[in-house]
């Protein structure tokens, strides 16, 4: 399906409501997001559009696994009201949630795959493909052969709830397999069913990933947004993936639809890693680059919440959330803690929050200045102030023993580095090197 019909389907009968056939499907080329074909960079100043006294707010995430009732329960009940699931293997939108079946991709995989370095196009027969080696496999794997759908896998799925595609992308050939993206609103699809390599696509040629250059990977999944206004891609667990901040940086300035990096992530708890990377955060801000933080539980389920600040609860507006950076991130969300107004003007900020709160604006130069049980905070920027402090951002802390934390995104004040809107130059050079807008060969 291309994209106008599955904007049609969308506009029509509501996300949740897509019959399989209906299924978002990789998109077409990426049309510009304004007459110049210029792509606006990442939004320097966030809320400025939104009416507090009307605005609504949605709990999501753009990074969370579910593969079965358990998890999606445990997502309804700290009140997801929009999901954009992001699983791998293969990397594709988990949805609709209501009719989607486990080893649903094991036989309707409908995307290209990469062979042996080459972009083959679906649909993929793999019962057909493993079967030319079948007398290789394990014999309760073998077993499994033909390939077959298995259950619903979301039984008890909610009618009508908002949901947009996604996936956890990964396996980019110029980067180390650590680098994860995921790309919240996207239709793009990468990689096989075949996780931990037993069925041995992966040794005949099969990449279990994107198996591209990351950029690449990144247009694709920039060409396959449902809205071209909105969503994007994320930057995952910079800490777990020990990323260098030059390539945060050379992603975030590659397109201004890389939106920004996971600041929190719960289940990244391993010895030699961290859960909350604002240190990631606090240094790219510094550069100037405008970066949005995501707050994602990951596998983890429990903590972690994208709170989209919305005109209206639909799958659209909040994919432009997403792009604008109106949302707020919370450790818990549950509205344990809630901004009521963030408002800036570029000089002058002023956020008020339900509930006293320690309260901390934080800008280049560190804690700029802090106020303890207090239900607001503001702050003004002088004349000339704009490189000594670079943005400002806001951390509360909730003083109900919740341990509840929560953070505005940032607003920008220092100038960033010159950045080219690199999905919009010349694509003649992908061209020449087989790639195609249209994902085919
Ligand atoms: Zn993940």
């Amino acid at each position: 399906m291309r994209r106008r019909s599955f904007l049609a389907a969308m506009a029509g009968i509501g996300a949740a409501n897509f019959g399989r056939a209906d299924r978002p499907q990789p998109a077409v080329a990426a049309r510009p997001e304004t007459a110049s074909g210029q792509v606006p960079p990442r939004n320097r100043r966030p809320y400025a559009d939104i009416d507090w006294a009307t605005v609504k707010e949605v709990h999501t995430s753009s990074h969370c696994h579910c593969t079965n009732q358990k998890m999606l329960d445990s997502y309804l009940k700290r009140g997801f009201e929009f999901l954009t699931l992001s699983n791998y293997y293969p990397s594709a939108p988990t949805m609709p949630v209501k009719t989607f079946r486990d080893r649903h991709y094991w036989v309707h995989h409908d995307f290209p795959v990469m062979l042996n370095g080459k972009r083959i196009n679906g649909p993929i027969d793999w019962t057909k493909v493993v079967g030319q080696w079948a007398d290789q496999l394990k014999p309760e794997r073998r077993a499994m052969l033909p390939f077959t759908e298995g259950e619903l896998r979301f039984p008890n799925a909610p009618d009508n709830i908002l949901e947009a595609p996604n996936a956890e992308h990964h396996w980019f050939t110029d980067r180390y397999c650590s680098l994860h993206l995921c790309a919240p609103g996207s239709a793009y699809a990468s990689g096989t069913f075949d996780q931990g390599g037993g069925f041995k696509t992966f040794k005949h040629g099969y990449s279990w990933g994107c198996g591209e250059p990351v950029k690449t990977s990144i247009r694709r999944m920039i060409d396959a947004l449902v809205y071209p206004d909105g969503g994007g891609v994320t930057i995952n667990h910079p800490s777990w993936s020990h990323h260098p901040d030059e390539l945060i940086w050379d992603l975030l300035d590659f397109d201004p639809r890389v939106l920004g990096i996971e600041v929190y992530n719960m289940s990244k708890t391993y010895p030699w890693t961290n859960q909350n990377c604002e240190d990631y955060w606090d240094r790219t801000l510094s550069t100037g680059r405008q970066c949005f933080g995501f707050f994602v539980p990951d596998w983890g389920q429990v903590f972690g919440t994208n709170v989209l600040l919305v005109p209206e609860k639909t799958v659209h507006a909040c994919l432009r959330a997403y792009r604008l950076g109106n949302w707020y991130g919370a450790i818990k969300g549950k509205g344990i803690l809630r901004f009521t107004s963030i408002r800036f003007d570029g000089r002058h900020l002023k956020v008020t929050l339900d509930k006293p709160a320690h309260v901390q604006l934080i800008t280049r130069r560190g804690i700029s200045q802090w106020k303890n049980k207090a239900t607001d905070l503001s702050f003004t920027v002088s004349a000339g102030e704009e490189e000594r402090y670079g943005y400002l951002r806001v951390r509360a802390y909730a003083l109900d023993g919740s341990e509840e934390v929560v953070y505005t995104q940032p607003m920008m004040l220092a100038q960033g580095p010159t950045t080219v809107a690199q999905s919009n130059l010349d694509r003649s050079q992908e061209a020449s090197a087989g790639w195609s807008a249209d994902g085919s060969l």
